[in-house]
């Protein structure tokens, strides 16, 4: 496999080159935050940075997507006959994404990609995607990767891992499509071993400064009635306002609603991004809401992340500790707090 090493400057340089082959997405200064944008609406990369707000989900899942479109006038011979909507899955890359967000997506295609069921625009999304990982040098306080099953410097999910060595990136391909990806990238050199061994110290000085423990053991063995049932609900739902946000910002949440549009006689389906804390989500047509209650939707989100998805899939929780929702609540409701009582639950 490829191992290249740029200047910083030369890896901007190869981001522009490369920009015939791929839509390109970086991290971009946003007011207070960081948020991936396409390099070609030219927009500066920043590098030196934590984390985005927004995780980069909506790369590969939009928030809102039109499905298919559709016209309800008589004279037209395709009257309401529903025609897939043009959607673009030309390369992309999103670089300097973090290794919490690309196990996200390993997460999540559990869910979009099956034996029984493929989502055929989350797949042609992800698989026309290159993941051009940055290590953390500085992990977050809010960070807890570690504990579930990934790290700062994680490979899973990545098809190439950067390392940011100071004055330099080493570049590291992990599968084809990153050794296409590097390949492509001009300006570099092939990488030393002084440059592989510091990569190597990086990696795992900063995997010692994560020390958040989030025991999840446990989960797998508790009754889902009786955690469902369990006491504690109330305590964790009291301060939430149900926003949101932490499932708008969660990397590996991926609820959404479909709704038509009509404009005159013309009309798109669309899908948009919903959330299990809204008392909408589950309103049926009738009027009855099965989780009417603040307490019932926040048990939702919690019972789906930490018992149900590790109940169905054997794969961990559905979480990859990149700290979005325990950074942004804004009642600081904290899913390692959440996971610890559930875990310690008799
Ligand atoms: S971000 Fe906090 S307050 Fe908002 S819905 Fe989520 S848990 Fe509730
Ligand atoms: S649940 Fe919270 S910490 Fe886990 S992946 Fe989602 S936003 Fe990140």
């Amino acid at each position: 496999m490829t191992d290249s090493v740029f200047t910083k400057d030369q890896w901007l340089t190869a981001l522009e080159g490369l920009k015939t082959s791929y839509k390109i997405f970086v991290p971009v200064k946003d007011g207070d935050f960081h948020t991936f944008k396409a390099l070609d609406e030219g927009h500066k990369p920043d590098f030196d940075y934590k984390n985005t707000r927004m995780s980069p989900k909506s790369v590969v899942y939009p928030q809102s997507e039109r499905m298919f479109e559709y016209t309800l006038d008589g004279s037209d011979p395709d009257a309401h006959i529903m025609k897939e909507a043009e959607k673009d899955y030309s390369p992309k890359a999103i670089v300097g994404i973090r290794p919490c967000d690309a196990h996200a997506f390993q997460i999540v295609k559990l869910n979009f990609d099956t034996p029984e069921y493929r989502d055929p625009w989350w797949v042609k999304g992800f698989e026309s995607t290159t993941l051009v990982g940055l290590g953390c040098n500085e992990p977050c306080a809010t960070c807890f990767c570690t504990a579930v099953g990934g790290g700062p410097f994680d490979e899973k999910g990545l098809d190439v891992m950067v390392y940011d060595l100071g004055e330099t990136f080493l570049a590291k391909a992990i599968t084809e499509k990153g050794e296409d990806f590097i390949d492509k990238a001009q300006g570099g050199s092939e990488a030393d071993d002084k440059a592989l061994k510091a990569a190597e110290a990086l990696s795992s000085s900063s995997r010692d400064k994560i020390q958040a423990s989030v025991p999840t053991d446990k989960l797998k063995d508790k009754g889902i009635t009786e955690l469902f049932e369990a006491p504690f609900w109330d305590d964790v739902a009291f301060a939430c306002i149900n926003c949101g946000t932490c499932t708008y910002l969660c990397p590996t949440c991926w609820c959404f609603d479909i709704q038509d549009e009509v404009f005159g006689k013309d009309g798109d389906r669309i899908r948009n991004w919903d959330s299990c804390m809204f008392p909408l989500f589950t309103l049926h047509g009738s009027g009855h809401n099965p989780r009417d209650k603040k307490v019932q939707r926040v048990r939702q989100r919690f019972m789906h992340k930490l018992k149900y998805y590790v109940d169905k899939y054997h794969n961990g929780v559905q979480c990859s500790g990149c700290g979005r929702c325990v950074r942004y609540c804004p009642v600081n409701i904290d899913i390692r707090e959440v996971a610890k009582i559930m875990n310690g639950y008799t």
